[in-house]
């Protein structure tokens, strides 16, 4: 951002507690901390199972949650709803807020819902070639795990005692 997006002038390079910001003599502060927002989801089935996806492309062979990044106008929760049908086939409802994690690397924050699978089936589509379902005694195979924030999360859901 190069000028104040609430009086239009040029903003300045300053430094506060370290960290490198750009204000404007309007009081306006940039904190050089936007993210992207992904909106994940843990979609249980009537045997309290969870779905996983298995990633086509760049990914391939790669396991992770139902996901994707929120479009401009839409609630995260229809993000979460619209990712989950385009990447699984299926239908969710009852979404709750379950945890937050972030990856500054990739200026990344996944909100993770948990909700309940109301209806559909694998659909082929480009992005996921099939979908599983797990649990506790039934995990998936850490070893193909997507990136840091699937293991994050699955492992908060392993260490739950009601899954
Ligand atoms: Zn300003």
């Amino acid at each position: 951002m190069i000028y104040c997006p609430v009086c239009g002038k040029l903003l300045e390079v300053a430094e506060i507690e370290n960290h490198k910001i750009k204000r404007c003599s309007c009081g306006y502060i940039d904190w050089d901390n936007w993210v992207n927002l992904s909106a994940v989801s843990v979609c249980y089935n009537d045997r309290n199972e969870f779905m996983m996806v298995h990633m086509k492309g760049k990914s391939k062979g790669k396991l992770t949650f139902p996901g994707g990044f929120r479009n401009l106008g839409e609630s995260l929760e229809e993000a979460a709803k619209r990712e989950c049908f385009e990447e699984s086939g299926h239908s969710i409802d009852h979404l709750k807020l379950y945890k937050i994690y972030t990856k500054d690397d990739l200026r990344l924050v996944w909100v993770v819902y948990k909700a309940k699978i109301v209806g559909g089936s694998f659909i082929e589509n480009n992005e996921t070639e099939m979908i599983s379902f797990h649990s506790v005694k039934n995990p998936p195979d850490f070893s193909k795990l997507r990136g840091s924030l699937t293991e994050a999360l699955l492992n908060d859901l392993m260490n739950e005692d009601n899954v």
